[in-house]
């Protein structure tokens, strides 16, 4: 099956009881059993429900997997990937993350005796400085939030293989729609549901997928023993939201490049971070691995001035200032002093993270009035 026809019928069955063509909300916790054990594989809703199950068989077809797995957020997914090690175990992660996943990493995990190396994945071959025996783990997130660094995802793998450690990918950015991880050897794909899969701005959700029988069989017992699992109206709303996932991507990735042109030739723009430019320093990687380049852009101003910045961010009227992304709707981000906080300065001057940086989610309406507001308001 092709993606369109995947995103809308991929995993979802007609209710059986009547044939309603939308997946019923099954807003219950408990399922009633005929004998002790005997039930119809439902018994309790943290460990499974019939809503949240076909979208975890929606998502994982998404990504040519066997598995899916929904969380009640994308950090409730990671922290499950995260519980699979032990302590003195060690990661090797990328210098420019989500700022909530390098949070969790520094100041939850590092806690448990867990090793973290955030370094320049832009080319795979610092990871042999770091990799060693106690190496476990290879977290990439690519395209990055929010200088849109691009990570080699097959050569992650080949190197993750000949170590015998897991690569995930946050594969959040890209969405299933532009990129597909486990297609180029990748172990875990996690998603932040909230973002492109969810994209209405309306649900917060997390999801891993998976081949392996037996990450499955760890994860799912994670997910159920640790019990952040998502309730069946958010279930409902994403299974919704995901058949016009490739629609909504097409607009995406369409305004997205002619707004990363419109920035490129802006007098008073400095830096333009898109992958889709010849001149991205992976550009070659992302036009191997991602279908197209979406529509996360990010950009540094010449003034440098963190006031400047800020008026621009506060003086959109299509735009709306906000966090997060993916959403129908379009936002301007100040990722310095919003999604980004929680990294140390120098951390974030290290990989351009400045005060005068600004992030678009660009949305899904009329490019016109997009590049009008963004004229109007860089002045
Ligand atoms: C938002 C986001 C997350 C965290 O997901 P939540 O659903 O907010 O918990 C993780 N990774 C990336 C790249 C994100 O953008």
């Amino acid at each position: 099956m092709k993606f369109a026809t995947k995103a809308l019928h991929a995993g979802v069955e007609p209710d059986p009881t009547t044939g309603a063509i939308m997946t019923p909300i099954y807003q219950t916790s408990t399922f009633v059993q005929a004998s002790p054990g005997n039930h119809k594989g439902y018994a309790y809703a943290r460990g499974k429900n019939p809503t949240r199950n076909q979208l975890e068989k929606n998502i994982a077809a998404l990504e040519n997997a066997k598995h899916g797995l929904c969380f009640s957020s994308g950090m409730g997914a990671t922290d499950a990937v995260i519980k699979l090690l032990r302590p003195g175990d060690e990661v090797i992660t990328g210098d420019d993350l989500y700022g909530g996943t390098y949070r969790m990493f520094t100041k939850v995990f590092a806690n448990y005796g867990i090793k973290f190396h955030f370094i320049n994945l832009t080319d795979v071959n610092n990871i042999s400085k770091y990799i060693n025996e106690k190496t476990k783990l290879i977290w990439v997130e690519t395209p990055t939030n929010p200088t849109m660094q691009v990570v080699d995802i097959s050569a992650c793998s080949v190197i993750a293989k000949k170590h015998g450690c897991v690569l995930a990918v946050d594969n959040t950015f890209a969405s299933p729609y532009l990129q597909n991880p486990i297609d180029m050897g990748a172990d875990i794909v996690m998603h932040s549901v909230t973002k492109y899969l969810g994209g209405h701005s309306d649900v917060i959700m997390g999801a891993l997928c998976m081949n392996d029988d037996k990450l499955h069989e760890q994860l799912a017992f994670i997910h159920n023993s640790c019990g952040a699992t998502p309730g069946p109206m958010d279930s409902f709303l994403v299974l919704r939201g995901i058949k016009t996932l490739h629609l909504r991507m097409e607009r995406h990735c369409f305004n997205g490049r002619k707004i990363a042109e419109f920035l490129k030739s802006h007098p008073k723009v400095d830096k333009v971070y898109w992958p889709g430019f010849a001149e991205h320093p992976n550009h070659e990687i992302a036009k191997k691995q991602m279908r197209d380049f979406g529509g996360m852009i990010s950009f540094d101003i010449k003034s440098k001035s963190k006031e400047d910045a800020f008026k621009i961010a506060s003086s959109v009227k299509v735009f709306s200032l906000a966090e997060s992304l993916g959403g129908v709707e379009s936002l301007v981000n100040h990722p310095a002093t919003m999604t980004h906080a929680s990294v140390p300065a120098d951390e974030r001057a290290r990989v351009g993270v400045t005060d005068s940086l600004l992030r678009l989610s660009v949305g899904v309406e009329d490019i016109d009035d997009l590049l009008e507001d963004l004229k109007q308001a860089l002045g």
